[in-house]
């Protein structure tokens, strides 16, 4: 790994640098995650895989630009340096989250949503997770959601044996009546991050919201907003905020769970079989 960092260090800060030392950080769910110490008194964290999808760190580094660019109230980590198995960004310090963070995130969050495009999708496509995220533009969010979001996933599954012929055509007739549970998706396309469950989060110096590890795009925000809810929820405060600073609008809590299947059925590509009765549920709710 130091072989391989040390010219990345050394593009950053012009002549080389060593590393003092290196200490792993949990929290991250596909690459393995560093922060090191160099002899110049500062701390750059590290992202590392060993077998990534061609561009992964590239889309990575976009994302978080494109983020950076667009966000006030966020900080984003920079992107200082880049291969095909690492990633090198600014460090920032988690601490632990106080009431006022809770407010300022929805404030953030609201405020990066009120960046929007003619289209959805995005000009690149990127990743969830590993899995290539399929960003091609479209006019109509419908007709995005279903065969971009949902579609793509499903067909992943399908080819890798991951859900039964019975759920597969079962997603195919929710997909068929999309329009009947979604709706039109009537608000412009907005900036997302796009994989905003709690590890992609923290609070840090003066309770500032900080995002990363972004799967960027232009969507419906409510699918932002959704993620939030998958695996446990932020507290009353975070959402009592983002309506007061960017009112949802009414039907939320019912497109809620259509919005999260994408996430369940990237969950089940990624990492298999126990996704598989979260990902029936949902379908099986909607297509009774
Ligand atoms: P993965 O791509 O494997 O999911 P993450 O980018 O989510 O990895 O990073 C793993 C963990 O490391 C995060 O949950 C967070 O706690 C921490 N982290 C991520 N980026 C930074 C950063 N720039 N500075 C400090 N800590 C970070």
């Amino acid at each position: 790994m130091k072989d391989a960092v040390l010219p990345l260090l050394e593009q950053v800060y012009g002549q080389p640098i060593g590393i003092l030392q290196a200490i792993p950080q949990s929290g991250g769910s596909i690459n393995h995650a560093l922060r090191l110490d160099l002899e110049n008194g500062e701390s750059v964290f590290l992202k590392h895989h060993p077998n990534p999808p061609g561009d992964f760190f590239r889309k990575e580094a976009a994302g978080l630009r494109l983020l950076a660019g667009a966000a006030q109230g966020f900080r984003v980590p920079e992107p200082l340096a880049l291969d095909t198995h690492h990633l090198l960004l600014e460090f920032i310090e988690e601490i632990p989250a106080g009431r006022p963070f809770y407010p300022a995130f929805a404030r953030a969050l609201a405020r990066l949503h009120g960046t929007t495009q003619a289209h959805h999708g995005l000009d690149h496509d990127n990743y969830i997770g590993e899995i290539p995220q399929i960003n091609t533009q479209e006019k109509d969010g419908l007709v995005f959601f279903r065969d971009h979001r949902l579609g793509y996933q499903q067909r992943l599954a399908r080819e890798s044996g991951k859900i039964p012929i019975a759920l597969d055509r079962k997603i195919d007739r929710l997909r068929d009546r999309l329009i009947d549970h979604l709706g039109p998706v009537a608000e412009p396309p907005a900036l997302l991050h796009g994989d905003l469950w709690s590890g992609n989060y923290f609070a840090t110096t003066g309770q500032t919201p900080c995002i990363f590890d972004p799967a960027v795009y232009f969507g419906a925000r409510e699918a932002d907003l959704a993620m939030t809810e998958l695996f446990g929820r932020l507290p009353q405060a975070f959402y009592d905020a983002y309506n007061e600073a960017y009112p949802l609008l009414p039907g939320y809590e019912e497109r809620k769970p259509l919005y999260n299947l994408y996430h369940l059925l990237n969950h089940l590509n990624l990492f298999g079989g126990s996704y598989l009765a979260s990902v029936a549920s949902v379908v099986d709710a909607y297509t009774r």
